[in-house]
């Protein structure tokens, strides 16, 4: 496995619409490594999520995971933790109107935080990486958490989902002027 390089905002794979991946090649050594790496990359950045043009690899797969924290404080969406997952050629139904608002940082956009409102509820058709057709229902911040690496897929950066740039903070900022006002996605995407 490879710590792989992440790619940095103004680099323009990560404002490309990424190319879907044939399900019959889901199998590849090729991809399987990239899933590996990709794992191992979200881990050595602690990140929450990581999706592939995120290293370069303008392809529609994304990986994500978060065990949940035991010290969460009065923070219900750290609390339930991201179920490990590797999506290949993910599509997302909202399931209701209902947006919330909720804090994102990115790895491509380094201490960096912002409040985006994203759907609560979602349905995610994909494949996962043994190449099955897979559904499933997300909520809070797990479904945040596809929404957000979905988007990188289509070339979209969370700035482009706020609602003002009011919210937009540096980490340390963050940690001065903002924790215990509302904080969910403190990790990077
Ligand atoms: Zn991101």
């Amino acid at each position: 496995m490879a710590i792989l390089k992440v790619a940095r905002m103004g680099h323009p794979v990560l404002r490309a619409r990424a190319r879907a991946i044939d399900p019959g090649a889901i199998s590849s050594s090729r991809v399987q490594q990239l899933i590996d790496d990709m794992f191992e990359t979200m881990h050595e950045y602690q990140g929450v999520g990581l999706a592939a043009p995120q290293v370069h690899e303008s392809v529609r797969v994304f990986v994500a995971g978060f065990a949940p924290e035991e010290d969460e404080g009065d923070e219900p969406s750290r609390a339930q933790g991201v179920p490990k997952m590797a999506l290949i050629n993910p599509e997302i139904t909202p399931l209701s109107q209902e947006t919330v608002e909720d804090w994102e940082g990115c790895l491509s956009i380094p201490d960096i935080r912002g409040r985006v409102p994203r759907a609560r509820q979602i349905l995610v058709r994909a494949y996962d990486r043994r190449g099955r057709p897979i559904e499933m229902k997300a909520t809070g911040f797990t479904a945040r958490v596809i929404q957000h690496e979905t988007d990188h897929l289509d070339g979209v950066l969370f700035f482009d989902r706020m609602r003002s740039f009011e919210t937009l903070t540096f980490l340390d900022e963050f940690g001065r002027y903002w924790t215990g006002t509302d904080v969910g996605a403190v990790k990077a995407e």
